[in-house]
C-alpha cells in the first residue's frame, strides 16, 4: 500500500540519476566500476582516519567484520538485544552464540553496567566473549566512552553496528569509528541509500586489505582463478555505488533535515502527558534517522497500537520499535542478561514518519490526529 505519509522514504535530489546514467553508458554495472572506488574514497574523506570497503549490504558487512575478528564455531559474542535481527544473525552464520544484553532507558542502547556484569558472568563460566556488538538504534549513539572503557579493560573488541547511524556522532567522531570495526547500511529506507548496500570501516589497513580480498571470493592476484580460501561475493556493485555517491553528497543535508524533524516533533508534542522521546547522551549527536516516541498508556489513555491504527486509517505509516531479540522465538535458547527495559520500550514505542522531505504541514497533521486521540479519552 502506498502511504500518503510513509515512515521513511528515500529522497533523490542530487546527482543520483546523472551518475546512474554514467554507469549505464559505461557498461560497467558489476563490481569493477569506477563509482565503487569513488564511494569508498568519498566516505573515507568524511571519516578521515578510517578506510572503507563498499559492500552489498549491512548484514554482509557485519558478517565480514566477525570473520575478520576470527569469530567461529563455539565462540560467544555479546550483542545488544534491542535491535533488528541482522545485528545477531551473522553470529549464528558462524556457528557462534550471541549473548543478549538489555538496554538503558535514555539512549535505548546497550547498558554499559549490564554489559560489564555480563562479561564477568561469562568469564566466571569459563567463556570469555570474543566481541561486543553495539548498536546505535534509530541513529542514536550508544554510550561509546563507557563501552570502550569496558572493551579495553577486558580486552574484548567492539563492532559498531551503525547501520542506522550514518552521520551520527559521539564526541565529534562519527559512529562506526569508535570500535575496532564499524558497519553501515545503505538499504532502501535508511537515512541515505544505494538501493541495497553496506560498508565496513576500520583504521587498520591490513584488516581492510583482507576484507576486500575475502569479499571478492578470495581470488588470488593471478591471471587465472586461484583460490586458497573460501571467500564471499559481498562487494557493492557499480550501479548501487553510483546512487550511493549521489546520496553521500546529500548526507549532511539529510541529517540536518531529520534533526529538524525531530526537534519539531518535540516542540509540537510538548505538554502532552505520557509521551517521551529517545534522549541523546552528553556529547552525542543522533542523525535522527527515525523519531520514536514512548506512549505511557496510563497517562495518555491510548496505547501505541491504538495510535498506530488511527494513523494508518489516515494514510500515515508508523512502526513498532524493534522487538528485542531475546523475545524472538528463533532466539529462545539464547542467554539474556538484564531486566525489562528493552521489553518495555517495545511495548510502549512507536516510530513516527521521519522522511527527510516530511513537511511542517504533514507534521502538524500527524500531531493534530494524536491530539484528537487525547480528546476521545478525556
Ligand atoms: C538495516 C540494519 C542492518 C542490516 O542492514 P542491511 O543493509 O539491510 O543488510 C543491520 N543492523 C541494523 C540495526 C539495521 O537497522
Amino acid at each position: 500500500m502506498a502511504y500518503q505519509i510513509p515512515l521513511s522514504f528515500p529522497v533523490f535530489e542530487g546527482n543520483e540519476s546523472l551518475y546512474v546514467q554514467e554507469v549505464m553508458s559505461s557498461g560497467h554495472l558489476a563490481t569493477n566500476g569506477a563509482f565503487i572506488n569513488k564511494f569508498e574514497t568519498k566516505l573515507n574523506r568524511r571519516l578521515k582516519t578510517h578506510q572503507v570497503i563498499a559492500l552489498n549490504s549491512g548484514t554482509s558487512a557485519l558478517h565480514l567484520a566477525l570473520v575478520l575478528m576470527g569469530i567461529g564455531q563455539g565462540d560467544e559474542v555479546i550483542c545488544q538485544s534491542f535491535t533488528f535481527c541482522a545485528s545477531a544473525n551473522p553470529v549464528m552464520y558462524l556457528g557462534a552464540t550471541p549473548i543478549f544484553v538489555d538496554s538503558e532507558t535514555d539512549t535505548w542502547n546497550i547498558s554499559p553496567e549490564i554489559l560489564e556484569d555480563t562479561i564477568l558472568s561469562r568469564i566466571s563460566l569459563g567463556k570469555k566473549p570474543k566481541a561486543i556488538i553495539v548498536v546505535h538504534l534509530f541513529g542514536m549513539p550508544a554510550k561509546m566512552k563507557e563501552i570502550m572503557e569496558i572493551s579495553e579493560k577486558y580486552g574484548i573488541p567492539v563492532v559498531e553496528d551503525a547501520a542506522e547511524a550514518v552521520g551520527s556522532r559521539v564526541n565529534g567522531a562519527f559512529c562506526g569509528t569508535h570500535g575496532k570495526i564499524g558497519i553501515y547500511s545503505f538499504n532502501g529506507n535508511k537515512i541515505i541509500t544505494s538501493g541495497g548496500g553496506g560498508a565496513l570501516i576500520s583504521k587498520e589497513g591490513a584488516l581492510i586489505e583482507r576484507g576486500k580480498y575475502l569479499a571478492s571470493q578470495a581470488r588470488e592476484d593471478l591471471p587465472y582463478y586461484q583460490h586458497l580460501e573460501i571467500g564471499y561475493n559481498y562487494r557493492m556493485n557499480n550501479l548501487a555505488a553510483a546512487v550511493g555517491v549521489g546520496q553521500l553528497e546529500q548526507l549532511d543535508v539529510m541529517v540536518s533535515k531529520r534533526r529538524k524533524i525531530n526537534s519539531n516533533y518535540k516542540a509540537l508534542l510538548d505538554g502532552y502527558p505520557g509521551i517521551k522521546f529517545q534522549e541523546e547522551s552528553e556529547n552525542s549527536e543522533s542523525n535522527y534517522w527515525l523519531t520514536a516516541i514512548l506512549i505511557d498508556e496510563r497517562k495518555t489513555g491510548f496505547s501505541n497500537d491504538k495510535l498506530r491504527v488511527l494513523l494508518l486509517k489516515n494514510g500515515i505509516e508508523t512502526r513498532f520499535l524493534w522487538k528485542p531479540l531475546h523475545m524472538q522465538p528463533v532466539f529462545k535458547r539464547i542467554p539474556f542478561y538484564g531486566g525489562r527495559v528493552s521489553e518495555n520500550l517495545f511495548l510502549q514505542g512507536l516510530c513516527l514518519p521521519s522522511s527527510s522531505n516530511l513537511t511542517q504541514e504533514q507534521q502538524e497533521y500527524i500531531v493534530k490526529l494524536i491530539e484528537e486521540e487525547y480528546k476521545k479519552v478525556s
